[in-house]
């Protein structure tokens, strides 16, 4: 029999053109004001469009309801590792908004829009400062981006030194797939860097890798272990010595803000995502911002336009857009992803330098109380301490029950937290990549440990009620590769 609440669920779940009811209409039209033109003619037209015709209420409702079938952080607990999905506080979206900053062109003249390019400027120095490192662009869109730009800018700088032999760029095994991708974009060969026992990079081999044909070295840091590779001096030391660049991915500041500049180690470039560590709202393929921070001699090598600070004949500051003098060229059509920027800008100045090394205590501390809570409920197969993010194997559930990462994932959604990245980093089985970030509170932390145990639990007592989770949603268990292969990114009449 069906209930009034199954009535609910399938009114709920209707798609807007199954909500549609010949000769409904939504919209009150203003009389014509413009003369009437002829139409196209009708073998242009399309007479058998189907369009939804249904009432306002009707469609408000709809995408109402749509909207809450979204997850967010601005929902629950989100502990997807190495993405950081932070809390991002709306002052900094106000900030982004205020007419002064969304009104203006990136065309328009210096001098007309000095606040805005102060701005910058300040950021770029803050990043700087932040990094321990000389200079700043903000051009880059995204991560993969500013890596391309740190790639290119080294090719760049061997190229200037006549060293054009050094074609090889060492990346350890736990690297970011995007970190392969673009120093292949960028001409250069990977070569893969193991990990000793410890899930930091393995000496002996970086030793035995290095030579004349060394462009330079991609790293992590935390690692996508979650770890501080402790050999990094010697690490960074060897690439040097060898004549290379030390690249660092840092997208994930959270755990060093504050207290280790990644300058002061002696890297040469580096990134961080102001989408991940300077909480720009991201996912969803929302827009993102990776800016490069370099050392004193890949400056010259920066990417199009710089802004830069003069002071006019009577000693008052001004802003304008320079060139660098061996710049591997232009990111992106404009000076950045402007909205993002500014938003990291309100971030960092709310903070101060207090707050910016609060950020790391709290990320380090959440990520090693989930790890300490669920140790031996989950296998942890670097059992030493983490930073901001820890990340367990599911392979003693699989091994015991038949319960895979995937199956413990999708348990978590009914019960309202969003999944872990699964199956990364490569090198671990069955991971769990947790990352709980700074902005969450004991009492989440501890639901979330809650149900962890549980699911644990459940592993051993009924697995197959996890084999077939998610049970509390409009769609259960979907097949992914069909989902992501044979999309249906319309309505569709079923026959
Ligand atoms: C997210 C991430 C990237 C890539 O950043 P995008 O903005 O997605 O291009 C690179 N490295 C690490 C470690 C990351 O977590």
């Amino acid at each position: 029999m069906t209930t009034l609440f199954d009535r609910y669920e399938v009114q709920r779940r209707k798609l807007l053109m199954d909500r549609s009811a010949p000769g409904r209409v939504g919209t009150t039209l203003p009389p014509n004001d413009v003369p009437e033109a002829e139409m196209p003619p009708s073998d242009m037209l399309r007479q058998d469009l189907d369009l939804p015709e249904v009432s306002e209420s009707e469609i408000v409702r709809y995408f109402s309801q749509l909207s809450q079938l979204n997850f967010s952080i601005d929902h629950n607990f989100y502990p997807l590792g190495s993405c950081t999905m932070k809390y991002n506080p709306k002052l900094n979206d106000e900030m982004a908004s205020i007419p002064g900053f969304t009104e203006i062109h990136p065309l328009q003249p210096d001098h007309t829009v000095q606040g805005a390019l102060k701005l910058l400027f300040e950021l770029q120095t803050y990043l700087a400062e932040i990094t321990g490192m000389a200079g700043t662009s903000l051009t880059p869109m995204a991560g993969a981006d500013g890596e391309l730009a740190g790639m290119l800018m080294a090719r760049a700088f061997h190229t200037a030194n006549g060293d054009l032999q050094r074609k090889n760029v060492l990346i350890p095994d736990s690297a970011h797939g995007t970190n392969p991708a673009t120093a292949v974009m960028a001409g250069f060969q990977v070569v893969s860097l193991p990990s000793d026992a410890n899930g930091d990079t393995d000496l002996d081999a970086l030793r035995s890798s290095v030579g004349d044909d060394l462009a330079g070295l991609m790293i992590t840091l935390p690692s996508t272990l979650g770890l501080f590779d402790s050999n990094i001096v010697e690490v960074v030391k060897i690439v040097h010595d060898a004549g290379g660049i030390v690249y660092g991915d840092g997208a994930n500041l959270n755990a060093l803000l504050g207290r280790v500049k990644m300058g002061d180690l002696g890297f040469d470039v580096m990134h961080s995502n102001l989408h991940k560590t300077f909480t720009q709202p991201h996912g969803g393929g929302g827009p993102g911002t990776g800016p490069i921070m370099v050392g004193e001699r890949m400056q010259p090598f920066l990417p199009t336009p710089q802004v830069v600070r003069r002071h006019d004949s009577d000693g008052n500051e001004t802003f304008a857009l320079e060139t660098p003098e061996k710049t591997i060229g232009r990111m992106g059509a404009f000076h950045g992803n402007f909205g993002a920027l500014l938003r990291a800008y309100a971030y960092i100045s709310t903070l101060g330098d207090v707050g910016i090394a609060q950020v790391s205590d709290d990320a380090v501390i959440n990520a090693n109380y989930i790890m300490s809570e669920l140790k031996g409920y989950y296998d942890l197969p670097y059992d030493r301490t983490c930073m901001h993010e820890v990340v367990f194997s599911a392979r003693n559930l699989k091994r015991d029950y038949g319960v895979s990462a995937l199956d413990v994932a999708k348990r978590l959604i009914d019960y309202g937290i969003h999944p872990p990245t699964m199956y990364f980093p490569l090198i671990v089985d069955e991971a769990l990549m947790i990352e709980p970030t700074e902005t969450e509170s004991k009492e989440t932390l501890d639901y979330f440990i809650e149900v962890m145990r549980t699911i644990a639990q459940e592993a051993k007592d009924s697995p197959e009620l996890l084999h077939d989770a998610p049970h509390d949603t409009p769609n259960t268990r979907v097949d992914e590769a069909r989902a992501a292969r044979r999309p249906y990114l319309s309505w569709r009449r079923e026959d």
